[in-house]
């Protein structure tokens, strides 16, 4: 059967092998492992070859014909050696693949960001669910707090959208300003009823 669907086509080649596939009925299992010999420090940006040990990372992709795909994957971890630098040792990244701590693949995570924007946060975990991709509406707004945090901030059109989500689950709410023109986020606010909107020009 493998040979019919050849999966490595959908991988960075040049970073990771597959070792193995699984199927169970709801979900795929691709096993894989790093290719690589040096990874750029996340903290000091220096490119490093001295590698210090394994890991095993598990994290979640596009699911495939409707089945979730869950890559398991031995990654290396990197010493740093730049003596003015604070991070000792660090996990590789992929290089726009996979970041450092990521628990889904980047373009997964793209997908994600752009079906909640088109949608709502608690719409796209329901898109998500019937899809066979696992994430639930509060993990949806966390993604996009954390990827607006990373990006400039933007000016604010005319008409915007407001949801609220939960920074940690039944826990200390937040409400998310969405600019309807871009869809991108605008504002994270804390607190979620009407006075945290009215007193966040
Ligand atoms: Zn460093």
């Amino acid at each position: 059967m493998n040979d019919l669907l050849k999966l490595d086509i959908f991988f960075p080649g040049e970073l990771l092998s597959i070792t193995s596939v699984d199927h169970e009925d709801s979900s795929i299992h691709i096993k894989m492992r790093s290719k690589t010999h040096s990874s750029k420090c996340p903290e000091c940006g220096q490119e490093t070859e001295t590698y210090h040990g394994t890991y095993l990372r598990k994290v979640q992709d596009l699911p495939i014909l409707g089945k979730t795909a869950r890559l398991h994957i031995t990654a290396h971890e990197y010493v740093c050696n730049n003596e003015s630098c604070s991070k000792v040792t660090f996990a590789e990244d992929f290089d726009g693949f996979l970041s450092y701590y990521g628990r889904m693949t980047e373009r997964c995570a793209d997908f994600i960001c752009m079906l909640a924007m088109e949608t709502s946060c608690e719409g796209c975990a329901r898109i998500c669910h019937a899809m066979n991709l696992q994430i639930s509406g509060d993990s949806v707004i966390r993604l996009l707090t954390r990827r607006y945090r990373l990006q400039p901030v933007s000016e604010c059109g005319s008409a915007i959208g407001v949801d609220d989500f939960a920074f940690k689950k039944r826990h200390t709410y937040g409400t998310i300003i969405v600019d309807q023109a871009t869809h991108r986020p605008v504002a994270i606010l804390d607190g979620r009823d009407g006075m945290t909107v009215s007193c966040n020009p």
